[in-house]
């Protein structure tokens, strides 16, 4: 099959876009017969010069009538490969679909008018390029005739506009002179500038590279859903989703993210017919494991060492269509994948109007229709992939209640302050020597699964109490509950390391409650020892286990936010251990699962 690449072609009002297309048309040969000499012809009849973006127009004018090529996507083709060029960009619809997703350039050609020289424009769209993650790019600049082709007005604009291009991080492939209209080095050489050994603007395009097949990529499989076998006894859960990169086979390890959860492909399951030996990316697959673990939809499957990023911080290129802006202090559902997210915008990098085309760094919100480089901040942390290397899990929409106010592509993961936590515990997870009891066989046998709850506030709220009450009511009821004092595990785990390394200890901690949850118990923890706010390290050390944080403080308070449960301080620890249960009931953590 003949590769396809979808290339875009971008400059300022005039500077030659519609006549390079028209040649590109012309000297390719996909006009069909005759068409060229027909529009000259009836330009003669109508008395008016010739035009190349004319050939434009006549394809329009046969789409109407129901034939062959769509205006907006028109087709060249060489000896290489076909390309398809989408029009109109800077126009607010192209950056929508290329956000979106439902467009996608893998190159694009700069155009540059030689007389007029670098125009503001001229760097708005290298912008604009730079914003979409467009990195193969080719600057032409054209109207060389009207320079007498001379080479050093060519010169002075490559030195210009290659500095500026690099400030926004775009290494152009080629500058290459031209003239649209004569036609010098579009599809061939060109006599009025010998001076020139470079390629001409198909060879060009032709040198760009393809991106790898998704099927090349590594494995990414967004779960959609989980089902489970119908028949009794039978414990066994087909995960589902659409293999959106890389592939797939019985046998094959498999990592979870961002739970770090892991296990080994068991079947691949067909609702009809055979199961397929292998799925490959674009195909829906159903997937049985061979220890039971408990994924959701939302986490993203792949092979053990080649997984996603996981973290909190995003950097991203969003397009708002949004009636309301996008602005600090309020929060958005983040959908990416399967999965959704609560998400605040952090900080605003730098912002483009799409309908003006100007940049602005000091703006404080995204309105409708801005183009915005910035860093989104998530609650829980996300799995995802920086568009560049994997798309299906780079791109992302924004919904503002219940609207999707806009879309965007994550760019990188800026690190958060538990990256390196983060990355600590995913390698425990994979390495992690597992026996030969699973967790759920585990929790069947216990009656219940594994838990953590911190009890969190000020001193003197009576958080000990509470914890103590809490361990006791629930042993009573038959549920393996431990109460971890943190003040245990700095006698004997942290005896050789200083009071005051605060990381250590948190981090110390954090194993030790790892292990007891490993175990299959529900540990109760106050955070005398660790101190206030380290809950968040802990829920990244403890991860995939559920964390139940109980604040005991008043309302609206800052740390109330983090909380899964808050509670009146110095209440009677029976009435706070009957809500504790009642939540842990709720969240299913307790007896069933
Ligand atoms: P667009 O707005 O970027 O699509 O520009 P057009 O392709 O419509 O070109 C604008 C004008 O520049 C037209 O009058 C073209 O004939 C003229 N033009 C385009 N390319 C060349 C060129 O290489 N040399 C000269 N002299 N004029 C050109």
């Amino acid at each position: 099959m003949r590769e396809t690449m979808q290339i875009v072609i971008v400059g300022h009002v005039d500077h030659g876009k519609s006549t390079l297309v028209g040649r590109l048309l012309a000297d390719t040969g996909v006009l069909g017969e005759g068409k060229l000499e027909k529009v000259q012809a009836t330009c003669r009849r109508q008395g008016k010069q010739f035009e190349y973006a004319f050939l434009l127009d006549a394809l329009e004018a046969e789409q109407d009538q129901g034939i062959t090529i769509d205006a907006a996507r028109v087709f060249f083709r060489t000896d290489e490969r076909d390309y398809i060029i989408i029009d109109a960009p800077g126009h607010i619809e192209f950056l929508k679909n290329m956000v979106t997703g439902a467009a996608r350039a893998e190159a694009a050609v700069l155009l540059i008018d030689a007389k007029e020289g670098v125009r503001e424009n001229s760097r708005r769209h290298g912008y604009l390029l730079s914003m979409l993650g467009i990195r193969q790019v080719a600057v032409v600049v054209n109207k060389m005739d009207l320079v007498d082709y001379d080479r050093e007005v060519f010169d002075r604009i490559v030195g210009e506009y290659r500095a500026f291009l690099e400030e926004v991080g775009i290494r152009p492939h080629c500058f290459i002179p031209i003239s649209a209209r004569e036609g010098d080095l579009v599809a061939g050489p060109s006599a009025a500038m010998p001076w020139y050994d470079g390629p001409d603007v198909l060879a060009a395009v032709d040198a760009f590279g393809k991106a790898p097949s998704r099927g090349q990529l590594p494995l990414r499989m967004p779960v959609q859903d989980v089902y489970k076998w119908n028949a009794r006894g039978d414990d066994r859960r087909i995960v589902a989703g659409r293999v959106e990169a890389g592939r797939l086979r019985v046998g094959d390890r498999v990592l979870f993210s961002p739970s770090n959860k892991t296990s080994t492909i068991a079947s691949l399951e067909a609702f009809a017919g055979q199961p397929p030996a292998e799925v490959e990316a674009g195909t829906s697959a159903g997937v049985t494991l061979t220890e039971q673990i408990y994924v959701e939809r939302g986490e993203i499957m792949s092979h053990l060492r080649e997984g996603p990023e996981v973290g909190t911080r995003l950097r991203a290129n969003v397009f708002w269509l949004g009636k309301l802006p996008l602005e600090p202090g309020r929060s958005y559902k983040l959908k990416l994948g399967t999965s959704q997210t609560e998400v605040r915008l952090e900080e605003i990098v730098r912002v483009l109007d799409a309908s003006e085309l100007g940049t602005s760094v000091t703006k404080k919100r995204v309105d409708r229709h801005d183009v915005a480089d910035l860093v989104l901040r998530t609650r829980t942390p996300v799995a995802f992939d920086p568009t560049e290397r994997i798309e299906a899990t780079g791109r992302f929409v924004i919904v503002d209640g219940y609207d999707i106010a806009g879309g965007g592509i994550v760019r990188a993961l800026v690190p958060d302050e538990h990256q390196q936590l983060r990355l600590e515990s995913r390698i425990r997870d994979i390495e992690w020597v597992r026996g030969d009891v699973g967790h759920e066989q585990r929790a069947r046998m216990l009656g219940h699964p594994a838990s953590l709850v911190m009890v969190t506030g000020e001193a003197g709220v009576g958080k000990a109490a509470v914890a103590r009450a809490l361990e006791r009511r629930l042993c009573e009821e038959g549920v393996h509950a431990y109460l971890l004092d943190g003040k245990n595990v700095v006698l004997g785990v942290d005896a050789d390391i200083a009071l005051d390394d605060r990381e250590g200890l948190v981090r110390r901690f954090g194993e030790v409650a790892h292990l007891f949850l490993d175990a299959g118990l529900v540990v109760v923890s106050t955070t005398n020892v660790i101190g206030l706010g380290d809950h968040r390290t802990l829920r990244t050390l403890v991860s995939p286990f559920p964390m139940l944080v109980v604040h005991l403080g008043p309302e609206g308070a800052a740390e109330d936010e983090e909380a899964d449960l808050r509670l009146d301080p110095g209440g009677e620890p029976a009435v706070a251990v009957d809500q504790i249960v009642r939540a842990l009931a709720e969240r299913s953590r307790l007896r069933s699962h």
